[in-house]
Formats: C-alpha cells, structure tokens, sequence
C-alpha cells in the first residue's frame, strides 16, 4: 500500500500529522510519502499543484489530504490559487464520485442545529457526482443577449449537461454502497436504500439522469430506489432525516445537499470524505477548509481526517477491519468526555489537537485513554 500524504495549508499538517499517527498506531504494513500541495506548493515552487505532488499523487494508491487555501493567496490569479490544487487532483485523477458520511455520533446529538430526536442515530452517505454537471458543461460565458428577455444587453450562461456513462458510473457506486451498508448492519435489519435526488420533472438533464437510474437498479434488486426532486429533498433533510440511507445525486445539487447534512451533526470538525476514481482509488479528505484563523494554535479538530483516514482504509485499501478499529477509537474518545473546543460543551474535557491524537492512539492500542482537563 502506498499512501500520499499532502498536508496542504492552515490547519492542515496539524491535523493530517495526527491522522498518520494514528495510522501508524494500527502497525499496518504501508508505505507513505509527503509532498506540498496549495498555497504551501505555491511559495516554494511556484504552484499549487506541482509536478512531483501530481506524479506522487498518480502513483499512490490512496491519497490523504488536509486542505488547502489561505487569505494571503485570494489576490492571485485564479489559475495559481491554492484552491486549484484540489481541482486539478480531481481531474487528473478522474475522481468523480465524492462520498460524504454524514454521521450524528451520539454524544455530539446536542451539537445539531435540528432536535435531537430527529438526528439520533442519523447515517446518511451522500453521493455527488463530482466531474460533470453544470461546473464543467460547455458551452459556458458571457456575451451580448441576442435574445431573451433583454436583448443587447450583457448575460451570462452556463451548460448543465451529463452523459450516460456519467450517470451509468455514479449509479453503480451507489448501489453498490447501499449493498455494503445494509451488509454491515446499515438501517437496523432493512434493506439498503438509494434515494436519487434530481429535477427531472424540469431539467433535461435530470430526466436522463432518472431513466439511467432506473436501469442501472434492474442489476440491484436487493437494493431499494427512490426518486426524489431536489427542493423536496432539501426540505425532507430537516423535516426527517433518518428516512435517507445511501443519497445520490448531481454536482451541483450535492454540493448544497451534501453542506446542509453536514450541518445536521453538529461540527464541520468531524466529517471526512472521499473522492474515488472507477477503481477504488481515492483522495480523503476532511470536509472543512484550512481555518486559517485558528491555524497553529494547537485548538484544530483532527477527527474529520482521522475518519477520512479510516474511509481510505475501507474504500481504497481494502481494510475494512482497521476502519472499524479508529471508528471505534473516535467513539471511545467521544464517549470517554474528550473534545476540541468547536464540539466542546459543559461537562466535557476541552483538549487541543495534539491530545485528541493521543487519545485516540491510547484507544486503538489499549491503553487508557487521558482525560486531561483545560
Ligand atoms: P473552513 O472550513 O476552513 O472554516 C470555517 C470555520 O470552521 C472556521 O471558523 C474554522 O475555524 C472552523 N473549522 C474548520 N475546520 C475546523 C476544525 N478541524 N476544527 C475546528 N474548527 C474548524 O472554511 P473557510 O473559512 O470558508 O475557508 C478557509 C480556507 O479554506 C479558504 O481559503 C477556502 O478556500 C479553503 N477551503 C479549502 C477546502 C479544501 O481544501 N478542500 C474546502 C473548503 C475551504
């Protein structure tokens, strides 16, 4: 197993170095190597994404990521952004589909924005497509209106627009997620469910993303699907969350689906994600940004990247069983009191990065965890 690891900016070698020692702490036999990535690539090499980060990130078999940007660099040609790095790893490597557990782990439920009796037990995975849709269509630009409402006058257009074997590609991913979930226990007994959020009743583009749905499940009996438009499923999101299972759905309406169940379990802190290719290969990372306002004080959460490092293990690395062993230590360093100060509350222990790390090394190796208290 061969494992790049690109820090990247702001907060994320803090919390990137804790997810490799816990990594190391599970004695798995891979090998690793680091390169600069984002706004860190950009001052010593003159890119955000240069040749030897892309070519290491090539050859690996997984990629852990930290994130990526900073406000000294927003005046920069959007070209040489850090940001841009992400991009371009995305594209050179084919990563279309973006798998993002949204997961209420029990002693956080108080950290919801919704009641804590519609978010306990919530474990929803959303699925977005993530290469195609109207980020990438074309055509796209802006020009004199030649007709329309406001002729002669300035607009701007983009292209929403999905190929067959885009959808085909997206579908069996979720399928075939849906299947491993209800094999693991998924929804207490159930079957595994696929819910295919889209527009289909205005949108073109979403009713050939329905009929490919509908296909592509004739090869899925065991799996349920349902079709949901996208204002609805916004709304059933808040409304009743822990109907969903598997979610799966364009770019665009996953990027906005996909923030607001994040927020539905409390803090940005805590949630991983993965990117894949067509064959299990995958770049892992936290959700949230660089912070760059709390960035080398010590305070960042590490438990998104210590759980995007156990989705690499069991999406890419085929480790299903030492996945299971940091999911277990998160929930222990939960349960045992522990949390950096964007999940802390009254009655809990506020520790820093570091001691987060600590602690869930102390659980995955057997020793007791430390309860330090700030
Ligand atoms: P952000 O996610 O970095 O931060 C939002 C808020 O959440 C901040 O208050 C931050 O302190 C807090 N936060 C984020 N992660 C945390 C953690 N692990 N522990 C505790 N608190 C945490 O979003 P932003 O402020 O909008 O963006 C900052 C930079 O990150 C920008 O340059 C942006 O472009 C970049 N960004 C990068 C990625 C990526 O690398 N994939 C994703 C989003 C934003």
């Amino acid at each position: 197993m061969k494992i790049a690891i690109l820090p990247g900016d702001g907060i994320g070698p803090e919390i990137v170095h804790e997810a490799v020692r816990v990594l190391h702490a599970l004695e798995l036999a891979f090998e690793s190597e680091t390169a600069l990535v984002g706004g860190a690539a950009y001052e010593a090499q003159g890119h955000p994404l240069p040749g030897a980060t892309l070519a290491l990130a090539q050859a690996a078999d997984a990629i852990l990521f930290g994130a990526v940007g900073d406000w000294k660099h927003d005046q920069l040609e959007r070209a040489l952004r850090p940001e841009q790095a992400i991009l371009g790893l995305r594209k050179h490597l084919g990563l279309f589909a973006n798998l993002r557990p949204a997961l209420c782990h029990a002693p956080l439920v108080q950290a919801s924005s919704l009641k804590p009796e519609l978010v306990t037990g919530l474990d929803i995975l959303i699925i977005r497509e993530l290469t195609g849709d109207i980020y990438f269509g074309q055509p796209r630009g802006r020009r004199t209106a030649l007709d329309g409402h406001f002729p002669g006058t300035e607009e701007a257009f983009d292209t929403m627009r999905y190929s067959r074997p885009e959808i085909e590609r997206i579908a069996h991913v979720a399928f075939q997620a849906a299947r491993k979930r209800a094999a693991a226990g998924g929804r207490a007994g159930a079957r595994g469910k696929v819910t295919s959020v889209d527009k289909a009743n205005v949108l073109e583009t979403f009713q050939l993303w329905r009929d490919v749905l509908v296909e592509v499940h004739a090869q899925y009996p065991d799996v349920e699907l349902e079709h949901m438009y996208v204002d609805n499923a916004a709304m059933q999101l808040v409304r009743a969350p822990r109907k969903f299972d598997v979610v799966v759905t364009g770019n665009l309406f996953g990027d906005i689906l996909s923030d607001e169940a994040a927020m539905l379990t409390g803090s940005i802190g805590m949630l991983p994600s993965a990117s894949l290719d067509g064959n299990s290969k995958g770049l892992y990372e936290p959700i949230h940004g660089s912070a760059p306002d709390i960035a080398g004080k010590g305070v960042a959460n590490p438990l998104a990247t210590i759980l995007s490092a156990a989705m690499m293990l069991r999406y890419s690395l085929d480790r299903a069983d030492a996945a299971d062993r940091i999911e277990s230590a998160v929930q222990a360093v939960l349960a045992a009191g522990l949390r950096t100060p964007d999940i802390w509350s009254e009655g809990t222990n506020k520790v820093g990065t570091r001691e987060m790390g600590d602690a869930v090394v102390a659980a995955i190796t057997g020793k007791t965890i430390p309860s330090t208290r700030r």
